[in-house]
C-alpha cells in the first residue's frame, strides 16, 4: 500500500485523507486509468472507520455499523461481505425500523471495522503521517505541502478532511473560497463524540445483539465489542457519549471524563472496569449534510471537498461522495 516518500512527485490526481471517501474517490480514479496518490496525517488508514487494541481488547471506537438507504451502497456491502471485509451484526426490529434504509441488517467490519479502509487501500499509492498543511496553484496543477516540507503535484485534487479541518488548510493555504461556496461551509455542523474503550472483568449486562441506546442522558450508546464477535478473548466495551455533553467537556481531565461516565455506564452494564481509553472525536458526525456529494471549489486546476458533509452522512454518504467526487474530476482532468 505505501511507498517510500519522495518529494516532488506528479500525479493527475492528489487526494487529501484516507477515510472511506478519501479511498472511495482514489479507487475508482484508479480503476479508471488515473494515477492518484492518497496523503494522510494519520499512522493509518480509515479515519473515523477506526479500530484499536489494547488490554487485550478489540474496540471499534468510531463508526459502530452501516445500513445501506440505495441500492448503490447495498452493492458495496454486498461486494463487502463477498471479499470477507464485512458481515451482518444484528436486524433492527421492524418497529425501529427507520424508512430511509432497504434492510434491516446492521452490518460491521470483519474482522473489525478498519478492515474495509485497509482491503480498498490496498494496491493505491496511500502515504500515511503526512499532514498537508498547504495547498496551492502552481503551473496550472495543485501543490500539496506536507508538514515535513514534502511537496505532491496534482491535476486535480479532492479534499476529504472534516470540513472545519478543510477550511483551516484553505485558510492556512491563503486560499479565496468563493463566497457562496465559503456560505455552504462554514454553515456545516458536525457533533463531537467523546467515546471510552473499557476492558471488562466479566460479561456486560446489555441486550443480546450487544447495543443499548439512549435518548437522553450523558451516554448516546454502550456496544459490547466481544457480542459484536470483533473481541473474542476479552469483554471490551465502547461507550459513545451525547454530542452536547462531548461538546461541553471536551477539554476535560481525562480522568474526570472517566469517572462521569462510568457513574452512568457501571449500574447499567453491572461488572468492574480493568482498563480503559478515551477517545475525543472533535467531529464525529454531521448534523445535517449539505444536499450535493461535492463541492468544486475550483474548475481548472479542479479542486472538489467531499466526505460525509456531502449528500448524506455516515459511511454510505461517505463513500458515494468520494465516489462523485471522483467522476466530477475525471471530467476536468487535462486529456
Ligand atoms: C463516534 C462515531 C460514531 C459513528 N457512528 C457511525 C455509525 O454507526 N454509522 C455510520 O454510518 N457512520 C458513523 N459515524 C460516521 C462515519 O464514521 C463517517 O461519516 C465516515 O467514516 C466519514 O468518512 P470520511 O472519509 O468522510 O472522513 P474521515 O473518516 O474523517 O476521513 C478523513 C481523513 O482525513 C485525514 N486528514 C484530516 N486532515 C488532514 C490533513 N491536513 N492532511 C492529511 N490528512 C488529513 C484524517 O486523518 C482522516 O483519515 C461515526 C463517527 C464517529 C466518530
Amino acid at each position: 500500500m505505501q511507498k517510500g516518500p519522495s518529494s516532488g512527485e506528479t500525479v493527475s490526481c492528489l487526494v487529501v485523507g484516507a477515510g472511506i471517501a478519501g479511498l472511495m474517490a482514489a479507487r475508482e480514479l484508479q480503476r479508471q486509468g488515473v494515477s492518484v496518490l492518497v496523503l494522510d496525517k494519520s499512522r493509518g488508514v480509515g479515519g473515523r472507520m477506526a479500530t484499536r487494541r489494547f488490554g487485550g481488547g478489540v474496540f471499534d471506537h468510531g463508526t459502530q455499523y452501516f445500513a445501506p438507504s440505495s441500492p448503490w451502497f447495498q452493492s458495496r456491502i454486498a461486494e463487502w461481505i463477498d471479499d470477507g471485509i464485512a458481515r451482518e451484526w444484528f436486524r433492527v426490529r421492524a418497529y425501529e425500523l427507520d424508512p430511509r434504509f432497504l434492510s434491516a441488517a446492521r452490518y460491521r467490519g470483519c474482522p473489525a471495522m478498519t478492515s474495509i479502509p485497509k482491503a480498498i487501500a490496498a494496491g493505491i499509492d496511500v502515504r500515511t503521517g503526512h499532514r498537508v498543511v498547504n495547498i496551492r496553484e502552481r503551473n496550472g496543477a495543485w501543490e500539496a505541502e506536507t508538514d515535513s516540507g514534502m511537496q505532491f503535484h496534482g491535476s486535480g485534487c479532492i479534499l476529504t478532511p472534516p470540513v472545519p479541518q478543510v477550511l483551516e488548510l484553505l485558510d492556512a493555504s491563503g486560499f479565496p473560497v468563493p463566497s457562496r461556496e465559503h456560505g455552504i461551509l462554514t454553515g456545516l455542523v458536525y457533533e463531537s463524540c467523546i467515546t471510552v474503550m473499557a476492558v471488562c472483568a466479566d460479561r456486560p449486562t446489555l441486550p443480546e445483539n450487544g447495543v443499548l441506546e439512549f435518548e437522553r442522558g450523558i451516554l448516546r450508546r454502550i456496544m459490547d465489542n466481544t457480542r459484536k464477535g470483533i473481541s473474542p478473548d476479552v469483554h471490551a466495551v465502547t461507550i459513545h457519549a451525547m454530542g452536547d455533553f462531548s461538546a461541553g467537556h471536551f477539554d476535560d481531565d481525562t480522568e474526570d471524563l472517566l469517572r462521569m461516565i462510568f457513574a452512568e455506564a457501571q449500574p447499567i452494564i453491572e461488572t468492574a472496569v480493568r482498563e480503559s481509553q478515551v477517545h475525543r472525536w472533535r467531529y464525529s458526525q454531521v448534523v445535517q449534510p449539505h444536499q450535493d456529494p461535492l463541492l468544486l471549489l475550483h474548475d481548472a486546476p479542479a479542486l472538489a471537498v467531499a466526505g460525509d458533509a456531502f449528500g448524506a452522512n455516515g459511511v454510505e454518504g461517505a463513500a458515494r461522495s468520494g465516489m462523485e467526487a471522483a467522476r466530477s474530476i475525471l471530467q476536468r482532468l487535462p486529456s
